[in-house]
């Protein structure tokens, strides 16, 4: 259910927002020197969005846009993908701060257990327009503009990152230590796939000496 089966590896998007390709191109430089994410596909959106107008019609065209661009994206990982990470820069008063939005509750829960830093991170569940989920004091609820086909995929793991960055004219001249935050939260959403990989992995052990042969075959 979770599409862990076959596909394994990472993709990470970034530049949905056009705007935003600048910082994402440099986290991605920053990831690889860490080199800690093996295999990781790097998927660079060149003809990404620009901020929508506040002109109706342009607002009925960056919807649409929108929503061509995700399907775009859903079709070229689908099945390729265990995860699919996808990258994006806000704007904060003052100070870091980021958001992980997920359908997959056990990477949200995987990813709280390896996180040693919680107050800079906030956890959302995507829920559907009309769908009635608490939100509890373990469950934050989001919604998305996302299509559902992304967020709800069978064949691989949405996680939409956005990080904040202390304001500032645009999204270019970015100090070191924000793009080094950027990359620990990807590591982290990487971090808690794997260990959600490894206990489906495990599950799926048989267990020897059960079943039918098992009664004849001693283990050891
Ligand atoms: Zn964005």
């Amino acid at each position: 259910m979770d599409g862990l089966k076959k596909s394994v590896g990472a993709a990470l998007i970034v530049g949905v927002h056009h705007e935003e390709l600048p910082f994402g191109r440099a986290a991605v430089l920053a990831l690889g020197e860490t080199g800690s994410i093996p295999d990781l596909k790097v998927i660079e959106i060149a003809q990404g969005l620009a901020r929508p107008q506040s002109f109706r019609n342009r607002k009925f065209f960056y919807n649409t846009y929108h929503n061509e661009l995700y399907l775009q994206i859903h079709r070229q990982l689908k099945k390729k993908y265990g995860l699919v990470m996808d990258l994006h820069v806000g704007h904060i008063e003052e100070g870091l701060a980021a958001e992980i939005y997920t359908r997959n509750r056990r990477l949200l829960s995987a990813i709280d257990r390896v996180n040693s830093d919680s107050s800079r991170l906030d956890l959302y569940f995507i829920a559907g327009r009309n769908e009635y989920t608490e939100n509890t004091e373990e469950l934050n609820i989001c919604h998305t503009i996302i299509p559902e086909c992304v967020w709800r995929s069978d064949s691989y793991v949405y996680a939409g990152i956005e990080i904040f960055v202390e304001s500032r004219d645009g999204f270019s001249g970015f100090r070191k230590d924000e793009i080094d935050f950027a990359v620990e939260i990807i590591r982290l959403v990487w971090k808690g796939f794997n260990s959600i990989q490894r206990q489906t992995e495990k599950n799926r052990q048989p267990v020897i000496g059960a079943g039918k042969t098992g009664s004849k075959t001693e283990p050891g």
